[in-house]
């Protein structure tokens, strides 16, 4: 795809963040203008050779496309929804984190206003920003998506998750809970092994070599939910309730937090109570589909 730098952009909120998205524009050779509450924040990025914008109107103005990258959607709002503030004709991209419903609700009210609305969520920080490291997830209108895409390219690795405006915000909790929950049955392993005197360093790397493994198992295991039927090729949840139980058993007996694995079996519990003890462990997906307990 040709890539025009010739494109002026627009970046509203001069936080960590969006320090970080304007300077990448302005390295690729984008114009760049900028806008934030607090004008000293845009200090550097004007010795850098970005244009500082009086207003937010006169930001909004400035480019062919405007970031928008402040703390929630609530500043959002009380940034853009001052009534003399124009948005006809404006292209937003909000890379603001936030809800999937909160994504939904501001692209309705953006087009309500006559502005096209792209949703986003950076899944990256700051220093990776402007590197194919910073995985930039949007969604909202294909046809704005492509319009932009080269002038966003600048930015990291873009993609585009649908036409759903709540998508990149739902991947983004989804790929937290990802996140966390190798971690957290990193440490948790950790910690048992700690009792016996083996160092972090030397669990990692077995850690790794399972959780690559484990990876490995989703396409399979994916196609049982999305097919409804879980038949058990390689072990029964039942079987694995009872690795917990020694799991949970061993947790306890070296003096190391078992709350963690009491919780997965608890939800394993209930799966088996209501008659899927002999199917495989993607069966689980009934009990995270629906309200917890909490
Ligand atoms: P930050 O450094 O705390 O900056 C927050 C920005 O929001 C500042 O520009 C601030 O303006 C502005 N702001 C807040 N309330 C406002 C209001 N009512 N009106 C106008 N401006 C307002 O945060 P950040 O790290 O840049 O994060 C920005 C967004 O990126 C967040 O949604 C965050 O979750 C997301 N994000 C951040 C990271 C990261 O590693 N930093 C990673 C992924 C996603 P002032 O300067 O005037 O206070």
């Amino acid at each position: 795809m040709n890539t025009r730098t010739d494109i002026p952009v627009t970046v509203i909120g001069l936080g960590l963040m969006g320090q970080a998205l304007a300077h990448a524009f302005l390295k690729a050779g984008h114009p760049t203008t900028v806008w934030n509450r607090t004008t000293a924040k845009a200090d550097q990025l004007v010795a850098e050779g970005a244009r500082l914008a009086p207003t937010v109107s006169a930001a909004l103005e400035a480019g062919s496309l405007t970031i928008i990258c402040v703390t929630d959607y609530p500043a959002v709002h009380e940034l853009l929804g001052v009534g003399d503030i124009a948005l006809e004709g404006r292209m937003l991209i909000n890379l603001t984190s936030g809800s999937s419903a909160q994504a939904r609700e501001a692209a309705l009210w953006a087009e309500q206003r006559g502005a096209r609305y792209l949703d986003g969520a950076i899944m990256a920080i700051p220093s990776a920003i402007g590197t194919a490291e910073a995985v930039i997830l949007h969604s909202g209108p294909e046809s704005d998506f492509e319009a932009h895409k080269s002038t966003l390219d600048a930015l990291g690795t873009v993609t585009y998750l649908g036409a759903d405006h709540g998508l990149a915000s739902l991947y983004d909790v989804a790929g937290l809970a990802m996140m966390w929950s190798v971690l957290n049955a990193w440490l948790q392993g950790t910690a048992l092994l700690r009792t016996a005197g083996v160092d972090a360093a030397t669990y990692a790397q077995f850690a790794q070599q399972i959780a690559t493994g484990v990876s490995e198992w989703l396409p399979g295991y994916a196609e049982q939910i999305d097919r409804g039927s879980f038949p058990a090729e390689v072990s029964a949840l039942e079987t694995d309730a009872r690795a917990m139980a020694h799991l949970i058993e061993e947790s306890e007996a070296v003096g190391v937090n078992a709350e963690l694995p009491k919780l997965i079996k608890a939800m394993a519990d209930r799966s088996i109570a209501a008659g899927h003890g002999g199917e495989q462990y993607p069966v689980l997906i009934e009990e995270f589909g629906k309200p917890g307990n909490d």
